[in-house]
């Protein structure tokens, strides 16, 4: 079959699967625009069952061999897989920004590094699995990390690069092999990524790249009986359908998935810092899974802090996302761009007040404005649900009681923010908010040593350090009695 390539932001990417060390072609194709300025980025191929399956089959079919290798063994190939994303960093971070829309100086700064560091990191950190001895009166427990098999890895596209690799970095330095399912908004990075694989040494087989829709080519992934591991990142909606998939196999299957994550100003909290933060919840347009999309303001600076936020907010440039200037790009595709323009509407109509914003904004056919809304009920749809947009609301809190009751009045617990100038009590509200990530006085700060995930709606389990170990590997104890062996052998 031919491999089809397309020349985005000036560089050639496939837009075909990468399956068992090739290129492999669909006769179906989907299309892909860029949202910038919905130009044409090529016809990508759109995997279905036997796409599938066959993705299945060269993992499993590399799996003894990479497994084989150990940690040791893995590690200098893992390394110059991470060299290789930071060498070709220029051009994953301009095809990230023209596939999905995200802000070029973002991607190049931020984004390339820590996918890089995501290989390199979890492939050092795999080096110390197998220490772990608990000494016991009668027995030494020895705890073995083994690698589990194959893992599918499905990612969203508001940050395919940095999201799939957060997964393929513990998924291969703990002895699994992949099949990558990328998201069909912005499915090109993780096609460089089989690329820059490839040329590390990565063998044939190991990683898997399968194109296409998540109904047809992520159906047929997550129903194949032979995985042994499912990471999922994406709506909660789509984990119900593939949490059933994984059910109906027993196959373990991690979710990080949508959030509605409150941000908590108290009154003594450095208030300047607390403005920009809640400003920056703008970025690539509100979709960030990790946004603290509900401010909550102690009453009592309520009117000084409202206006800090409209200045910094004032700040936030909408626009082309890979001008220098820009922190506000486009949304992703026409679709999503009408659900977040209907739960704008529907926020009006529901008598929610706009501080500012609250419109398509006159850059382009996908930009919004960034939107504030006072005047809203917890129980209201603006209030619980997941916009995924430029649109935050305005409440206020008159206790931490109060605070603490509003951040865990939705089903979701994925992550919270908090600014306080009294450790004492920040302590105290962090503790009772329900999240996987609470920052205090910070945000978006992340050590890949660190668990991740997220609460309730939010998600199942957590990965970071040990934690995605926990998850890629199957955990074994050799208990061997104390004294029982004639000769150590050889
Ligand atoms: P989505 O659930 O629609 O899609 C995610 C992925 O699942 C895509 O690759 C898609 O093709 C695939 N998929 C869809 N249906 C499938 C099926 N039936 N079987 C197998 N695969 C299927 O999510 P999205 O719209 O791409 O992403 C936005 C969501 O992701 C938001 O809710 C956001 O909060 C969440 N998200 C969470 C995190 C996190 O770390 N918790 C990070 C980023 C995004």
């Amino acid at each position: 079959m031919t491999d089809t390539r397309a020349v985005v932001a000036g560089v050639e990417v496939s837009l075909d699967h990468w399956i068992g060390g090739k290129r492999v072609s669909s006769a179906d194709r989907f299309a892909n625009a860029s949202p910038i300025d919905g130009a044409d980025l090529g016809a990508v191929a759109a995997g279905g069952q036997a796409e599938a399956d066959m993705a299945v089959e060269a993992a499993s079919a590399a799996y003894p061999a990479w497994a084989a290798l150990g940690p040791q063994g893995r590690l200098p190939i893992l390394r110059k897989f991470a060299e290789g994303i930071l060498a070709r960093g220029k051009d994953i971070a301009a095809v990230e920004s023209a596939d999905n829309g995200s802000l070029l100086m973002g991607n190049l700064h931020r984004m390339v590094p820590r996918a890089a560091q995501n290989i390199s990191f979890f492939a050092q950190w795999a080096l110390g699995l197998n220490d772990h001895v608990i000494d016991h009166d009668e027995v030494v427990n020895n705890v073995r990390y083994d690698p589990s098999g194959v893992a599918a890895l499905i990612t969203p596209w508001n940050a395919p690069m940095m999201l799939t690799t957060w997964k393929v970095g513990p998924a291969l330095a703990a002895g699994n092999t992949i099949v990558i399912k990328p998201p069909e908004w912005a499915p090109l990075t993780c096609s460089l990524l089989a690329d820059i694989a490839h040329e590390a040494g990565v063998p044939a087989g190991v990683l898997n790249v399968l194109q296409g829709i998540g109904e047809d080519a992520g159906d047929a992934l997550v129903n194949n009986r032979d995985l042994a591991r499912i990471s999922f990142t994406g709506s909660t909606d789509t984990a119900k359908i593939i949490g059933q998939a994984a059910a109906r196999s027993i196959t373990a299957m991690s979710s990080e998935l949508g959030g509605k994550s409150p941000f908590i100003v108290c009154a003594d909290a450095d208030l300047d810092a607390a403005a920009q933060t809640v400003a920056g919840q703008y970025i690539n347009a509100g979709q960030v899974c990790l946004a603290g999309t509900r401010i909550l303001v102690e009453a009592s600076i309520e009117a000084q802090f409202l206006e800090k936020v409209r200045a910094a907010a004032a700040q936030m440039t909408v626009g082309d996302p890979r001008l220098a200037t820009t922190r506000v790009g486009p949304l992703i595709h026409p679709e999503h761009f009408a659900r977040v323009s209907g739960f704008v509407e529907r926020a009006k109509a529901a008598g929610a007040q706009v501080l500012w914003g609250g419109a398509q904004s006159d850059a382009g056919d996908l930009y919004f404005q960034p939107t504030m809304f006072a005047g809203v009920k917890l129980e209201d749809e603006i209030s619980q649900k997941e916009v995924f947009g430029p649109v935050l609301t305005w409440q206020t809190f008159t206790s931490d009681e109060e605070a603490i009751a509003i951040a865990n009045g939705t089903e979701y617990g994925l992550a919270g923010t908090l600014f306080c100038g009294n450790e004492a009590r920040a302590m105290r509200i962090a503790e009772q908010v329900v999240a996987g990530t609470l920052w205090v006085n910070c945000f978006f700060v992340r050590d890949l040593a660190a668990p991740f995930g997220g609460s309730r709606l939010s998600g199942i389990g957590r990965e970071g350090g040990t934690h995605s170990f926990d998850f890629y590997c199957d955990i074994k104890n050799i208990a061997v009695r104390k004294g029982s062996f004639a000769n150590k052998g050889a």
